[in-house]
């Protein structure tokens, strides 16, 4: 095992279950000392117990790993950032993995579906970060992964809540990204699909055996590792594959003056993505939008 991480300390949450124990597990098996951060509710966010969580700790322990138990609900990250400072004495990996789901069409979701959702994911993913930010500013260092979804980059019918929140989540991590380049610290989205009780209720039970969660885990491990030197970036993985999902605009067309016409005349050039162009940042896109407003003022 090449990519060690002794000396490092990681918190995952929702590491109780699913995807989440595995990264917890592969973790401690490297070196890393973790805290295993679960609230022990079911997949819609309504209970909570320390079975989950303690389990998992009792299995690192027990092949001879180092672990210590969270039960906080996600959105008190300032509690399980302590966990790990009074355990380990530091932060150096952040993994929020953490969800539930409240599928339901948009005509029937109520405030609560919408409310309980972001809480979880969005502002769960904001409150674990944003305590170990100033650790990891100081130490500059830090490796950061959010959990996005295919519903987020797609929606998805009867998923509105979930799929915003997710989509919420890779604006949070490139802005992250941004804003941690100098201080080494990386922040990046994972897009998983892998069999969990998450998916058990909208997947057949033969694909959910079939994706297994530590299909997900290798390219977590290397996202969280000192090597690792992309930020800002979205990766996927499930069922064995790997990839990564980047933003690609149009060549598009400049036309001045347009009306709404001139618009619809032109909407197959517009809209073709023959020789499209990755934009990797907002910069990169305001830079364009200033050299064609330079442009439009020299033909004028
Ligand atoms: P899972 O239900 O097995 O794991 C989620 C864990 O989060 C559970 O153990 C749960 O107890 C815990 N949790 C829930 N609310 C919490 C809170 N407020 N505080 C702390 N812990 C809490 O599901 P999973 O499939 O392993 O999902 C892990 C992550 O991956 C989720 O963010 C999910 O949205 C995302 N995801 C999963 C898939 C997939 O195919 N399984 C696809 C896309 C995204």
């Amino acid at each position: 095992m090449s990519l060690r991480f002794d000396g490092k300390v990681a918190i995952v949450t929702g590491a109780g279950g699913g995807l989440g124990k595995t990264y917890a597990l592969e973790l401690a098996k490297r070196g890393c000392k973790v805290v295993v951060n679960d609230l022990g509710g079911d997949r819609h966010g309504t209970s909570s117990s320390s079975s989950m969580a303690d389990k998992v700790v009792q299995e690192i322990k027990s092949a001879g790993g180092q672990a210590v138990a969270n039960y906080d609900s996600v959105e008190f990250g300032d509690k399980i950032v302590k966990t790990a400072i009074d355990n380990f004495g530091r932060i150096d990996i952040v993994i929020n993995n953490a969800g539930i789901l409240r599928d339901v069409s948009f005509l029937k979701m109520t405030e609560l579906d919408w409310d309980l959702i972001f809480k979880v994911h969005v502002k769960g993913a904001y409150a674990v970060t944003k305590a170990a930010w100033p650790y990891m500013r100081d130490q500059k260092y830090g490796r950061i992964v959010v959990t996005s979804s295919n519903a987020g980059v797609h929606g998805n019918f009867g998923q509105a809540n979930y799929a915003a929140a997710k989509s919420a989540l890779i604006g949070l991590s490139n802005s992250l990204a941004q804003e941690g380049a100098k201080y080494n610290i990386l922040a990046n989205t994972l897009v998983p699909t892998a069999g969990s009780r998450l998916t058990e209720t909208v997947m057949p039970q033969n694909l959910v055996d079939a994706l297994k969660p530590d299909y997900v885990t290798p390219l977590v491990t290397y996202m969280v590792h000192d090597s690792f030197e992309e930020s800002g970036k979205v990766f996927e993985a499930g069922a064995g594959w790997y990839g990564t999902i980047q933003y690609y605009k149009s060549k598009g067309k400049v036309i001045s003056h347009a009306s709404a016409d001139d618009i619809a005349k032109n909407w197959s050039t517009i809209t073709n993505m023959n020789g499209a162009e990755y934009i990797g940042t907002i910069t990169e896109q305001s830079a364009r939008l200033v050299s064609i407003l330079e442009e439009h003022e020299a033909s004028s």
